[in-house]
């Protein structure tokens, strides 16, 4: 990830100079834009010109992973945008932020320039990714020329069909490509359909992550792995762009709609989170929730499969590298993920914990009135190799006064002086993949007299084979009664 730094962008599509694919570092977010068109009349071969500009929208839409979609109502190209004081290049403004066409004398008020066919208006918004992301484009076609419909080799009339072809590549984010066969080259021939390299390039931006390997992920999971020389860049998996960071990306799919808390935890680098659907298109991203270092994506997402990108930032800006390990846990635990999952020994272990403190029971917080009754639940998923085995669960609380609390088997709260004669207030012959934990019911702090508390609760298991190795969850569920 970068940070971002907006942006204007204009093609021009020259008619008599004689063009691998070019990007030019701009991408539409989610892979598809919607044209107004209704532009009246038709060519003097009979074709209106709004077919002619639906068959160019079509076939990107057909050959290619980005989608236009169609709005057949009018809206002026140059809405929102007024002539430069110099009468060229781009026209002030930004824009109207919808997409259209039609035919004109001048570029919104500026010169279209000595044999400029055509001229594609973009807006891009700065990204974090490296390229700047697509909001508006907008196609003025000169009306100095006299334009046609037709297929084949080149008249003097202007094909109309062709050169919006062209102008959407463009508007996709494609530059000029004069190295290879392509209606992208930067001026008007024979050509009249997309060509192999257009649509490899239209697939490089939209088509997915391309050769770079995508693992498997399973929803109550954890990997560990690293950011590390040898793994794909943001610049290799979106195939453009100006970022070189590591990224790992990992595949999962949703059956139904669910929620999830994905979190990823290092201490070495700046961690990035970003969900996108199988084509990169954007879901969500998180850069800075959970922690110093750490990223939290946390929502409800619809059914589908997904893309989730391990990233950091190219300068790192509040942990201290751009390499290094990582652990991502991914849960459907509608609780809030704690973080940093510890044992005693401080060795590693793939155990998830959630917990969190509610007044609704739809929204967890950490700050309560007095009047406001409280109620604490937690869970914990056990690192997958310790499931089947004899294990002890422990509770822990401490208390902003300075006591430490623990739940005995009896269900009661019992004062702790020393945190090594902590009882297990549960036990099992079998550890589950997931066990719940109910904690605190209806806590009212004026019922008990209590106001300006904060309270600390640390849930763990140990396994019988290692009784004195407990994992807990180093962040604890925390709040305060005031
Ligand atoms: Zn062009």
């Amino acid at each position: 990830m970068r940070k971002p730094s907006g942006l204007v962008f204009l093609f021009l599509f020259l008619p008599f100079m004689t063009l691998a694919y070019n990007l030019d570092g701009n991408r539409w977010p989610n892979g598809q834009a919607t044209f107004h068109i209704d532009i009246p009349g038709t060519a003097p071969s009979g074709v209106s010109w709004n077919a002619g500009f639906e068959d160019a929208l079509a076939q990107w839409s057909e050959e290619t992973d980005f989608s236009f979609l169609i709005n057949r109502s009018y809206r002026d190209p140059c809405e929102g945008f007024t002539p430069s004081a110099t009468n060229m290049g781009f026209p002030d403004g930004f824009g109207d932020a919808s997409n259209g066409a039609d035919f004109a004398v001048d570029v919104c008020g500026n010169e279209f320039g000595l044999g400029v066919l055509a001229i594609t208006l973009s807006i891009a918004l700065p990204g974090n990714l490296g390229f700047a992301l697509i909001d508006q484009t907008d196609i003025l076609f000169n009306n100095a020329f006299d334009w046609d419909i037709y297929p084949g080799t080149r008249r003097s009339e202007i094909d109309f069909r062709r050169v919006a072809l062209h102008e959407l590549g463009h508007a996709i984010g494609l530059g000029h490509e004069n190295g290879e066969v392509a209606m992208m080259a930067a001026s008007i021939g024979d050509l009249d359909s997309l060509q192999p390299d257009d649509i490899a390039g239209a697939n490089s931006l939209y088509g997915g992550p391309g050769d770079c390997e995508i693992l498997s992920i399973g929803i109550n999971s954890v990997v560990q792995d690293s950011l590390q020389q040898g793994d794909c860049s943001v610049l290799e998996l979106y195939g453009g762009g100006q970022d070189s960071s590591f990224v790992d990306a990992y595949s999962f799919s949703l059956e139904s709609e669910t929620s999830l808390s994905i979190m990823m935890e290092s201490s070495a680098l700046d961690s990035v989170l970003l969900l996108t659907d199988n084509k990169l298109n954007g879901v969500d991203f998180d850069d800075n929730s959970a922690g110093k270092c750490d990223a939290l994506i946390k929502g409800t997402f619809p059914a589908g499969d997904y893309l989730l990108l391990a990233n950091t930032f190219v300068e790192p800006v509040t942990c201290p590298g751009n390499t290094g390990k990582y652990k991502i846990s991914i849960s459907d635990n509608t609780l809030p993920v704690l973080n940093r999952s510890r044992s005693l020994s401080g060795s590693t272990n793939n155990s998830i914990f959630h917990g969190g403190a509610t007044s609704d029971g739809l929204n967890y917080k950490s700050s309560f009135l007095r009047s406001e009754s409280i109620n604490v639940s937690a869970s914990i998923q056990p690192d997958p190799s310790h499931v089947g085995e004899g294990a002890a669960f422990y509770m822990l609380i401490l208390l902003s006064s300075g006591e430490k609390l623990a739940k005995n088997a009896d269900g009661k709260f019992i004062l702790l002086d020393k945190l090594s004669n902590i009882p297990p207030f549960s036990v099992t012959n079998g550890l589950p993949s997931r066990q719940d934990i109910p904690i605190l019911k209806n806590l009212k702090g004026e019922k008990f007299g209590i106001s300006d508390l904060g309270v600390q609760i640390f849930l763990g298991y140990s396994l019988d084979s290692a009784p004195g190795e407990i994992y807990f969850n180093g962040n604890p569920i925390s709040f305060s009664i005031n």
